[in-house]
């Protein structure tokens, strides 16, 4: 396979281009030529002159193209340019298929773009995927794709347009489209792709949790108006323009164990902030900020994996907003991949992704490789893929140690913020724990036990499941206390908290609820059950030691959860149970007639 990309400037470079002998020798050995046209957004005449020319002179091309949010040649980035990438290809077939998308049900139309795959006599090595995300829910659309087919790669990248959030296109079959996607198949016994995908941000600041959403929209953060919580955070003057403010930031949550980061792209007037991609009610995420060394670091470390392969073709598909946030330094990160495989593609709003093993998803923020290789690789490998040497691609002739300072504050600031973060949110966790935690017995205190009622009262209204309540007192403690002293009558206490503790479930919440009264709460859980475990605690209690104090006993009152219940009426049942075990002699169990 040959890989050749292009930037056109003006005419003539589209003729020396189209003249290259190995285009007319491809053309002459009807070798498959893919062709991609990646532009910034105002330049359709322009791709439309040239895609004319493309298919004057190879009328059996593939010819398919984006607009984007910059531009990556060899491994430099461009903006506002015009790039056309062809490869040649000696063994493999295209098959390509373009699908205006209804923005009311892109689902269906990945399932039917799935269909069409599975219906290919051969299966595909490979998916390149251009779609535009800024009028459609492309992760619905991959959603649909991966239930219908799958077991191959996909990659590619969402329309952009240099932050307007307006008008994105993609181009296919001699025509501009803005709601749409574009899929070329790759079939071949002997192409390889490999795809690889990077995120290296990193997370900061609280967790925060998604409160209210619907689809691709987020209008609760932390019971507060999105807008609101967010601009807490990312401090904006009201002029600025949002969607390349919150580039910046993207929101970073994990699902199955991967980080995944979404980008805010806009916001309604009822501060409700809009997404490319889903964000999903309960779920929890963090803002995110690239620290530039390690986005950096975790490219290099891609490049350092795909250069084994020896790739023929590199295609880049980098989200716009590490352009943004790394500003001239993004450059450090596709420069990277200078030497490979002719490195180049495009900055994207949202990235394709899936191996050959996962379903196609949508990513943010992310940098992402496709290599490709026809044939198997050469058996003496060059010099600098044995040692870890790369060749340097670098405009600088001497080491500047001034350049890319801002970089490294990023860096610490970020570091710092995580510490700092971090600290406070163990600080947190502790105080929470003491607040409602009994000192003396290590119990639940007052606090808790008062919210687990409310909990459960909730709870068993909406499942329609039986929960009980018991109260416990000891029996004639004042004695113990007036006859051994407050030392015993503390050791008893924590005596009977630990024998309580070790008769329950770990779903049931044991509290003290003052003095010498506990309180246990038993979900799931009838009175008969709940009658047999608090005999089960009193004898224990009976039949235990106390130190000094020898044995105690105590009584039980017990009642159902009722749905009708407020949390002082259950309460009310029980002690007063409790009240008639006391006065029918003690050291006994009592339910409530119900
Ligand atoms: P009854 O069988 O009717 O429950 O008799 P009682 O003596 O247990 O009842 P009363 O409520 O009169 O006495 C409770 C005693 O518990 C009084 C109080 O001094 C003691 N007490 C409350 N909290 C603590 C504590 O933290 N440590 C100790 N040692 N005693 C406590
Ligand atoms: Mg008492
Ligand atoms: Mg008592």
């Amino acid at each position: 396979m040959k890989f050749r990309v292009q930037r056109i400037i003006d005419s003539s470079a589209l003729q020396e281009l189209l003249s290259a002998p190995d285009l007319l020798q491809a053309k002459r050995e009807e070798h498959a030529m893919l062709v991609q046209i990646y532009a910034s957004p105002q330049d359709r005449s322009q791709i439309a002159t040239i895609a004319g020319a493309v298919q004057q002179n190879f009328p059996s091309a593939c010819i398919i193209g984006a607009s984007t949010v910059g531009e990556i040649l060899e491994g430099e980035t461009l903006t506002g340019s015009t790039l056309v990438l062809i490869s040649l290809f000696e063994n493999t077939r295209l098959q390509s298929q373009s699908i205006i998308v209804d923005p009311n049900d892109p689902k269906s139309q990945g399932m039917k773009l799935g269909h069409w795959v599975s219906q290919q006599p051969t299966a595909p090595k490979g998916m390149l995927l251009l779609a535009t995300p800024l009028s459609m829910n492309v992760q619905s659309f991959l959603h649909g794709l991966g239930e219908t087919s799958s077991g191959y790669p996909v990659f590619g990248g969402g329309a952009g347009d240099y932050a307007a959030m307006q008008e994105a296109w993609i181009y296919a079959d001699n025509q501009f489209m803005t709601c749409a996607a574009v899929a070329v198949l790759f079939i071949s016994d002997v192409l390889v792709i490999e795809c690889r995908q990077v995120l290296g941000w990193q997370s900061i600041g609280q967790s925060l949790r998604v409160t209210q959403s619907s689809g691709m929209s987020v209008q609760g953060i932390n019971h507060m108006r999105a807008l609101d919580m967010y601009r807490r955070y990312i401090h904006a003057p009201e002029h600025e323009d949002f969607a390349m403010m919150a580039a910046e930031f993207p929101f970073l949550l994990e699902r199955n164990g991967k980080l995944l980061a979404r980008v805010p792209i806009g916001r309604d007037s009822d501060g409700a902030l809009q997404f490319m991609a889903d964000m999903q009610e309960g779920e929890s995420f963090r803002l995110g900020y690239g620290d530039p060394h390690r986005m950096l670091e975790d490219v290099g470390g891609m490049q350092q994996d795909l250069q084994r392969l020896l790739p023929e073709c590199l295609l880049l598909f980098v989200c716009g907003c590490r352009r943004y946030l790394l500003q001239e330094d993004s450059r450090l990160e596709t420069i990277t991949f200078a030497h490979l495989g002719h490195a180049s593609g495009f900055y994207t709003y949202g990235e394709f992704y899936s191996d050959a093993i996962g379903h196609p998803q949508l990513l943010n923020a992310s940098f992402m490789a496709v290599a490709m290789r026809e044939g198997p690789l050469p058996q003496i490998q060059p010099a600098w893929i044995a040692s870890t040497a790369m060749p340097k691609h670098s405009n600088s002739t001497h080491w500047d140690p001034y350049a890319h300072q801002h970089s490294r504050v990023i860096a610490s600031l970020v570091h710092f913020i995580g510490a700092v973060t971090c600290e406070l949110e163990e600080a947190n966790a502790t105080l929470h724990r003491l607040s409602i935690t009994d000192h003396l017995t290590g119990l639940f205190n007052r606090v808790h036990v008062e919210a687990m009622i409310e909990r459960t009262l909730a709870s068993m209204r909406r499942k329609h499941e039986s929960s009980s309540l018991l109260m416990l007192d000891v029996d004639y403690f004042k004695k113990v206390n007036d006859q051994f002293g407050h030392e015993t009558g503390d050791h008893v206490l924590k005596t009977i908290a630990t024998l309580m503790q070790q008769q329950v479930r770990s779903s049931d919440t044991v509290a003290r609820w003052g003095g010498e009264e506990f309180m246990i709460i038993l979900p799931h859980t009838e009175v008969s059950g709940a009658l047999c475990l608090a005999e089960k605690i009193r004898s224990r209690i009976e039949s235990t030691a106390m130190g000094r104090a020898g044995s105690c006993t105590v009584s039980i009152g017990l009642t159902a959860f009722r749905p009708e219940d407020s949390r002082t009426d259950v309460v009310e049942r029980a002690d007063s149970a409790l009240y008639q075990a006391k006065n029918s002699g003690r050291n006994r169990v009592i339910a409530h007639a119900q």
